[in-house]
C-alpha cells in the first residue's frame, strides 16, 4: 500500500505547494489544490470514499482523531487526594506523638481507620469518575462518512485522512478537510477565527499558500460548524494535525467551579469547620487544664513531666479526632458522587446529562418548553392528504387515492410528486428506506409509491431550508430548461404565489382562489396535518443567483398534508407535569392550527381552550417584552415561531421566576438552549451544534424522558439533602456528647473513663457513619416525588428550619445517650468502663437508626417504607455486627478499651437508641406537618 509521502504521490511536484520547510515532514497546503489533486494525493475518491480496509489501515497509521488524551486523573492520584485534608495530617501527627510516648496501638489503629476511610472514599470517587467517563463516550460526536460507496455514521474519533464526510446544517466539523462539494454551504468559524458571520464556502482552490484560515474558502476546519447548506469534504488532517489541534494546548482548560450545591456546601462546610475547631480548641484547653491545674508546676516544668506530656498528647488527640470526625469535609465529594450516580441512572433512561449542574437544576424545573415535531410527536411522518390545484384528495394506507369531489388532474399530480421528490435532501438508504429529515423522507416515500420510476431532475442550485424562512428552493435543469421548485409552510409559500396551475392550466391567482386555498390549508391544519405547499417558477439564463430573489412570482402547484401521530407516553407525562406543578408549553415552527390540533390530541390544550392560549410568531413580534412576560405563564402553544423567538420566550419565563427547560434541535436553537436553565437537545434528529450547546441530550427525543429526568433530578436532590442532614445531625450529637462529658469530667475527675476516646470518635464517624450515608445517597425515589410542587431553587439546601431540625436531632440523640449512661451507674451498678462502652454503643446505634428517619422522608419511621432501601438495611446490620464485635471480641476490646456488656446493659443501650428514634420521629412529624401546611396547602387540606 502506498503511503502519503511526497515522493510517491502521483501529482507532479510543481503543483503541490509546501510550506514550513523547518518541520521534518513538509506540510501540503491543501487549499491551493484542486479537488482532483487532493483526491489523487490522498488516494481517495470523492464519490465512494476509502474502502473499509484502507480506512482501518490509515487509522492504525495516523491514530485516533482526538485532540487530547483523556485527562482523567490516574487511580493513585485519586487515592492520594483522599489524604489531602489538613486535619487528617494533624491527626496523624498527634497519633504519631502518642506513639512516641508508647501508645503504639492507638497510632496503628488510627492509621488503619484513616486508611479504611480513604479507601472507601477512593472507591466511591473512582466509581463516580468511571460513570462520568462512560457518559462522555455516550455523548461523543459522530460523523457521516462515505466508505466503499456507502454512507454510514461512525464515531468522529475514527476518521482518517482521505475519508469522505457528508456535511449538513448543524453538523460539527470533525476534522480538517478540502470541500469536494458545497451547496449553499456556510460555516460558522468563529471558534477558530473569531469571525462572527458564517463564511460562504466553495470548492475552488485558493492560490495564496499563506492565505488566512478565514480566506481558505475551499477548506473546512475541525471545531467549526455548518450554519446552512450541504457539503462533501475530503478529510485532509485529523487530530493534532488539524488547525485546532495545533493550538489545542493553548486553549484554556474549562475550569470546573462546581455546581451551585457543591459551592454552597463548601461555604457551609467552612462555617461548620470553624465552629467545630473552636469547640475542639475549648475541649483541648479544658483537658489540658485538668492535667495541669494542681501540679503546681510552671508550664516548662510541666512539659518535662512525662505524665503531663502524656496528658497533653491525649488531649490533643481527642481535640483533633473530634475535629476530624465533626468537620464535614467530605460533603462536596458526597455531592459529586450522588450527582454522578444520578447522571448514570438518568442515562439508563435515555437522558444523557452533559453538565453535572443540570442534575440539580432539573429537579427544580418549573416550566418545560418543548418542540412539537419529534418530541411530542413521533416524527414518523406520512403523506395522507393532498390538494392538487383546488382538488382535495385523501391518500389511503395502501397508497390508493380517494378524491373528495373529482379526480385530480394527472399532469398536476405528477408535477407535485416530482417536486416532492426533487426538492428534497433525503436519500435512499442501503436498507431500502430513506435517510434524512422525516418530513422529507415522507415526501420521497409518497413520490415513490404514487409515481414509481420517476427520475429526479438534475439539481443545479439551491436555497437551503432553514426554520426561519420555513421554506426551501431547489433549481433544476430539466432538459435544458432551468426551473425553480419551492416548498415550505403553506401560508408562507402561498404568499409568494401570483399564479396557480389549475387542471393543467396556469392562471393568475385571484382573491377568490387564494381564499379557497387558504381554507383548504386551514382545514388540513386544524385536523392536525403538517402542510407543505409546492410552487414553481421557470428561470431565465440571468436567474443564476442562488438566493431568495428567485422565490417570487411563483406558480402554485399543490399542497401535501402529513400526519405525525403523537407519542403515546406524552399524555401521561403531561398529566404528571400537572401534578408536579410544572407548566408545559409547545414551541413549534409549524402552523398555529396544526399545533393547536396536536396540543388538543395530547391533552396540553382543552378542546375549548381560548384563542389566547396559542400565540403565533407574528403576534409575538408585535408584543413588547413586558407584555410577553405578563402572558407567558398562560400560553400553552407557540406556533410559527422563529428560533430567536425561543430566546425571548425563555427570557420572559426566567424573568417571571421560572426555572426553564427548553428543547431544540437546529443550529439556530443553540442560543436559546444556552439561555435556558436546562437546554435539552435531541439525540436522534438534533444537530451537533444544538447538542454542543445543551445541558442534556435526549437519546430517544421523547418528551416523556424529560419528565422522567425531572423526577430523577428531584430524587437526587432529595437524597443529597438526606445524606447531608443525616451526617450533620450525627456530627452534632458527637460534638455535644464530647462537650458535655468533658465538662462533666472536669467537675468529677474520678469519672474520667466515661468520656469518649479519640479512637471511638473516629470509629463512629469514619467507619460506621459512612455506609448508611452512602445508602441514603442511593435511596429509592419517593413514590410521591412528582406529586409535589417544584422546590424553590432560591432556597438553600441548609435553610434555617432544616438547620434547626438538625440541631434538635443532635440534641435528642445526645440527651438519650447521656441519660441512659448516667442512669446505668446508679440503676445497674455499671462501672465507668461499662458506661463508656454503653455511651459509645448507644451513639453508634441511635445514629444508625436515625438514618431510617431520612429514608422515610415523609410519615413515621415505624412503617414498611423504612425497609425499602436494602442498602440501608445492609449497612445497618453490618454496623451493628461490627459494634457488637467491638464490645465483645477481645482484640477489639483492647483496641477500643471497651468491656463486655451485661444483658441489662444491652437492654439499656437498645432501649435508649429506640427512644431517641421515637423522639426524633415525633419532631420530624411535627416539622413536616408545618411544612406541608406551608408548601402544599391544597393537598394538606385534602388529606385531613
Ligand atoms: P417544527 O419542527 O417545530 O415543525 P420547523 O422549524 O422544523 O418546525 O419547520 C417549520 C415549518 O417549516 C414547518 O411547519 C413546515 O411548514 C416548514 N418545513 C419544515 N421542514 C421543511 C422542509 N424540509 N422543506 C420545506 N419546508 C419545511
Ligand atoms: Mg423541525
Amino acid at each position: 500500500m502506498p503511503t502519503l509521502s511526497s515522493e510517491e504521490t502521483p501529482v507532479t511536484e510543481s503543483s503541490v505547494v509546501t510550506v514550513e520547510p523547518t518541520s521534518d515532514q513538509p506540510t501540503v497546503v491543501f487549499h491551493t489544490l484542486t479537488v482532483a489533486e487532493v483526491s489523487a494525493l490522498l488516494e481517495t475518491d470523492a464519490a465512494t470514499g476509502l474502502t473499509a480496509a484502507e480506512a482501518a489501515r490509515r487509522l492504525e497509521e495516523h491514530g485516533a482523531n482526538v485532540l487530547r488524551e483523556s485527562d482523567r486523573s490516574p487511580a493513585w492520584k485519586l487515592l492520594l487526594r483522599q489524604f489531602e485534608d489538613f486535619m487528617i495530617w494533624v491527626l496523624m501527627g498527634a497519633a504519631l506523638l502518642a506513639g512516641l510516648q508508647g501508645e503504639w496501638v492507638d497510632t496503628i489503629a488510627i492509621a488503619t481507620i484513616l486508611i479504611l476511610n480513604a479507601v472507601l472514599g477512593f472507591a466511591q470517587e473512582y466509581r463516580a469518575e468511571q460513570a462520568l467517563a462512560a457518559l462522555k463516550q455516550l455523548a461523543a460526536p459522530t460523523a457521516r462518512v462515505v466508505r466503499g460507496g456507502i454512507e454510514t455514521s461512525i464515531p468522529a474519533t475514527e476518521l482518517v485522512p482521505g475519508d469522505v464526510v457528508v456535511l449538513e446544517a448543524g453538523d460539527q466539523i470533525p476534522a480538517d478537510g478540502r470541500l469536494a462539494e458545497a451547496a449553499a454551504l456556510n460555516i460558522m468559524e468563529s471558534a477558530l477565527t473569531g469571525e462572527s458571520q458564517p463564511v460562504r464556502k466553495t470548492t475552488g482552490p485558493v492560490a495564496d499558500p499563506n492565505a488566512a484560515l478565514g480566506d481558505r474558502v475551499g477548506m473546512v476546519f475541525a471545531g467549526t460548524a455548518v450554519a446552512v447548506g450541504r457539503g462533501r469534504v475530503i478529510i485532509t488532517a485529523t487530530a493534532r494535525d488539524t488547525q485546532v489541534g495545533k493550538i489545542a494546548d493553548l486553549l484554556a482548560e474549562q475550569d470546573d467551579e462546581g455546581t451551585p450545591l457543591q459551592r454552597e456546601l463548601q461555604r457551609v462546610g467552612k462555617r461548620i469547620a470553624l465552629i467545630v475547631l473552636v469547640i475542639a480548641a475549648l475541649i483541648f484547653a479544658e483537658q489540658l487544664a485538668t492535667v495541669f491545674v494542681g501540679t503546681g508546676d510552671t508550664l516548662s516544668e510541666a512539659f518535662s513531666d512525662p505524665v503531663f506530656r502524656a496528658g497533653f498528647t491525649s488531649a490533643l488527640l481527642l481535640a483533633v479526632s473530634l475535629a476530624v470526625a465533626a468537620i464535614p469535609e467530605g460533603l462536596p465529594a458526597v455531592v459529586t458522587i450522588a450527582l454522578s450516580l444520578g447522571v448514570r441512572r438518568m442515562a439508563e433512561h435515555n437522558a444523557i446529562v452533559r453538565r453535572l449542574t443540570a442534575v440539580e437544576t432539573l429537579g427544580s424545573t418549573t416550566f418545560i418548553c418543548s418542540d412539537k415535531t419529534g418530541t411530542l410527536t413521533r416524527n414518523e411522518m406520512t403523506v395522507r392528504r393532498a390538494v392538487v390545484g383546488f382538488d382535495r384528495i385523501a391518500i389511503e394506507a395502501d397508497w390508493g387515492i380517494e378524491p373528495a369531489d373529482r379526480a385530480p388532474n394527472p399532469a398536476d399530480l405528477s408535477m407535485l410528486l416530482e417536486m416532492a421528490a426533487a426538492n428534497n435532501d433525503a436519500r435512499p438508504s442501503s436498507e431500502g428506506g430513506f435517510i434524512g429529515d422525516p418530513t422529507e423522507t415522507a415526501l420521497l416515500e409518497v413520490a415513490r409509491q404514487l409515481s414509481p420510476g420517476h427520475l429526479r431532475p438534475r439539481r443545479v442550485g439551491e436555497v437551503p431550508f432553514d426554520s426561519e424562512r420555513k421554506r426551501m428552493t431547489t433549481i433544476h435543469d430539466r432538459d435544458g430548461v432551468r426551473i425553480a421548485f419551492v416548498k415550505g409552510g403553506a401560508d408562507v409559500v402561498l404568499a409568494l404565489c401570483t399564479h396557480a396551475s389549475i387542471r393543467g392550466e396556469v392562471v393568475p391567482l385571484d382573491d377568490a382562489g387564494r381564499e379557497q386555498l387558504r381554507s383548504a390549508n386551514e382545514d388540513l391544519a386544524s385536523s392536525g396535518y403538517r402542510t407543505l405547499a409546492f410552487a414553481t417558477r421557470l428561470l431565465g439564463e440571468q436567474d443564476t443567483a442562488e438566493d431568495e430573489s428567485i422565490e417570487r412570482d411563483l406558480t402554485y402547484i399543490g399542497i401535501l398534508g402529513l400526519v405525525d401521530p403523537p407519542r403515546t407516553e406524552v399524555a401521561g407525562a403531561l398529566a404528571e407535569c400537572r401534578r408536579a406543578g410544572i407548566k408545559v408549553a409547545m414551541v413549534t415552527g409549524d402552523h398555529a392550527l396544526t399545533a393547536r390540533a396536536i396540543a388538543i390530541q395530547i391533552g396540553l390544550l382543552a378542546e375549548d381552550a381560548p384563542a389566547t392560549a396559542v400565540i403565533t410568531g407574528t403576534e409575538l413580534a408585535l408584543m413588547s417584552d413586558e407584555e410577553l412576560c405578563a402572558r407567558a405563564e398562560d400560553v400553552s402553544v407557540y406556533a410559527r415561531v422563529n428560533p430567536e423567538d425561543k430566546i425571548r420566550i425563555v427570557s420572559a419565563l426566567k424573568a417571571d421566576g421560572e426555572v426553564v427547560a427548553m428543547t431544540g434541535d437546529g443550529v439556530n436553537d443553540a442560543p436559546a438552549l444556552k439561555r435556558a436553565d436546562i437546554g435539552i437537545a435531541m439525540g436522534n434528529i438534533g444537530t451537533d451544534v444544538a447538542r454542543e450547546a445543551s445541558d442534556m441530550v435526549l437519546a430517544d427525543d421523547n418528551f416523556a424522558t424529560i419528565v422522567e429526568a425531572v423526577g430523577e433530578g428531584r430524587t437526587v436532590f432529595d437524597n443529597l439533602q438526606k445524606v447531608i442532614l443525616f451526617l450533620l445531625s450525627c456530627n452534632m450529637s458527637e460534638v455535644l456528647v464530647v462537650f458535655v462529658t468533658a465538662i462533666f469530667v472536669a467537675f468529677f475527675p474520678e469519672h474520667g473513663l466515661l468520656a469518649l476516646l479519640p479512637l471511638q470518635l473516629l470509629w463512629i464517624n469514619l467507619v460506621t457513619d459512612g455506609p448508611p450515608a452512602l445508602a441514603l445517597g442511593v435511596d429509592p425515589a419517593d413514590p410521591h416525588v412528582m406529586d409535589r410542587n417544584p422546590r424553590n431553587s432560591a432556597e438553600p439546601i441548609l435553610s434555617g428550619p432544616r438547620m434547626t431540625e438538625v440541631v434538635w436531632q443532635g440534641v435528642v440523640m445526645t440527651a438519650a445517650a447521656l441519660t441512659a449512661t448516667f442512669l446505668a451507674g446508679p440503676l445497674l451498678g455499671s462501672g465507668d468502663a461499662a458506661e463508656n462502652t454503653m455511651l459509645f454503643t448507644i451513639l453508634v446505634f441511635s445514629q444508625k437508626l436515625h438514618a431510617f428517619n431520612y429514608r422515610s422522608a415523609r410519615g413515621t419511621v415505624f412503617s414498611m417504607e423504612s425497609l425499602k432501601n436494602r442498602w440501608l438495611l445492609l449497612a445497618f446490620v453490618a454496623t451493628v455486627a461490627l459494634q457488637v464485635s467491638v464490645v465483645h471480641w477481645t482484640p477489639m476490646q483492647s483496641l477500643f478499651k471497651t468491656t463486655a456488656l451485661s444483658g441489662q446493659e444491652w437492654m439499656f443501650v437498645v432501649g435508649s437508641s429506640l427512644l431517641s428514634l421515637l423522639l426524633m420521629d415525633l419532631v420530624k412529624l411535627a416539622v413536616e406537618r408545618r411544612r406541608d401546611e406551608r408548601e402544599m396547602p391544597d393537598r394538606a387540606a385534602v388529606t385531613k
